[in-house]
């Protein structure tokens, strides 16, 4: 009997693993993975200041060449539970609609790709002509240092070597078939810090307001664009995000000011690359006039592409025979775990469709389920063919 991919997201829809709650979820794929023969290991990561989290890495054959499922079991909150028309942990499905928090976001993904394996064991003795894993994670859709990042260093440091990876994420934009993500751009927080001198409004020549400057150095930053894109990205982008002066007298010149800021960069530019161009532009607009200093926050989000090659062709061709879409190549959106694959091999991203993700109400076509399942498999039938 083929394994069943809606039975198995509905399962895992019932366990509520709001990050960094397990919730159940690792423990369901624990069972069925292990039911079919692959070697399980739950790893929990922690770090002072952080929630510890639970992972999970399970592997079946011992051989190349090796492809692995990588996704995340913990989803974000549901909000106002009362606003959704079906409660976000029950399964509901209503109209050929799968409903509940993480439907696409990504438990149902990854149930296909447990489905998809299943099956594809199942046709061949229940071994794998290489080696089949996941690399499940409890720490996505929070800050992330307790998930994939460790999790792959733990997976190098027990010597496991990967080939290629399918990262299962929303990636079709309205259809499932659409879409693939390449790659990933890179992101990064700074906050313009501009200093003045604090004194009565009506003596504006004692002072030395830091507005002013606040407001040149931001202009010069919005003025110009980063880059003009490269061959796989648009082109990179900077938004203020806040401005916070904090004064709430009316009769006051504030000692300080300060923006925030992010960026979300492309293969142009190294974070090292872009830091030193923002702080050419504003030391440019500063001239000797202003006195401003630019705090950039740690990140871990480098952008990157995965290169064209075999195996996203056989990819693309698996999702065009299912689907009879031919996917863009895309390298919009957020960031993902993708990031801390790609140090490790090639990864794609390819996933159900994600236009619900994170809303009230999120929900997949019981339709995609299937189809998603047969992509997989056309996917693990041509790798290990
Ligand atoms: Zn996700």
């Amino acid at each position: 009997m083929a394994a069943d991919p809606l039975a198995l997201a509905a399962e895992l829809l019932r366990c509520p693993s709001v990050t960094p709650a397990e919730g159940g979820a690792l423990s369901v794929l624990e069972r069925v993975l292990k039911g079919a023969g692959f070697t399980v290991h739950r790893a929990t990561f922690a770090e002072p200041g952080t929630a510890p989290i639970e992972n999970l890495y399970a592997r079946i054959g011992s051989t190349a060449p090796h492809l692995a499922f990588a996704g995340h079991t913990d989803v974000v909150p549901p909000g106002d539970e009362a606003t959704w028309h079906h409660p976000p942990f029950a399964a509901a499905i209503e109209g050929g609609m799968l409903y509940g928090r993480g439907a696409v976001d990504m438990k149902g993904a990854l149930a296909c790709a447990v489905a998809a394996s299943l099956d594809h064991l199942a046709a061949r003795g229940g071994k794998p002509k290489g080696s089949i894993s996941f690399l499940i994670t409890g720490d996505e859709e929070g800050i992330a240092v307790n998930g994939t990042v460790k999790l792959m260093q733990w997976a190098k440091e027990r010597g496991e070597t990967f080939d290629h990876c399918l990262l299962g994420e929303p990636s079709n934009a309205a259809e499932l078939g659409d879409t693939i993500k390449v790659g990933r751009r890179g992101s990064l927080n700074g906050t313009l810090i501009v200093a003045g001198k604090q004194g009565h409004v009506a003596y504006p020549e004692r002072a030395e307001n830091p507005v002013r400057g606040l407001v040149t150095l931001m202009s010069a930053l919005m003025a110009e664009p980063l880059d003009q894109g490269s061959a796989s990205f648009g082109p990179s982008n900077l938004e203020f995000t806040s401005i916070d002066i904090g004064n709430a007298t009316v009769n006051l010149i504030p000692g300080e000011s300060r923006a925030r800021f992010n960026i979300r960069f492309n293969d142009c530019h190294s974070q090292a690359s872009l830091r030193m161009l923002i702080e050419t532009r504003a030391r440019v607009a500063a001239g000797e006039r202003v006195r401003w200093q630019i705090e950039w926050q740690p990140s871990n989000a480098d952008s990157f592409v995965t290169s064209p090659g075999p195996f996203l062709d056989l990819v693309v061709g698996a999702i065009a025979e299912v689907t009879g879409r031919t996917p863009t190549l895309s390298t919009t959106g957020g960031t993902s775990d993708a990031r801390f694959i790609k140090n490790y091999c090639p990864v794609l991203e390819f996933g159900l469709v994600g236009q619900t993700m994170h809303q009230v109400d999120e929900r997949t076509a019981v339709a995609d389920l299937t189809a998603l399942t047969a992509v997989y498999r056309r996917i693990l039938d041509r790798y290990f063919a």
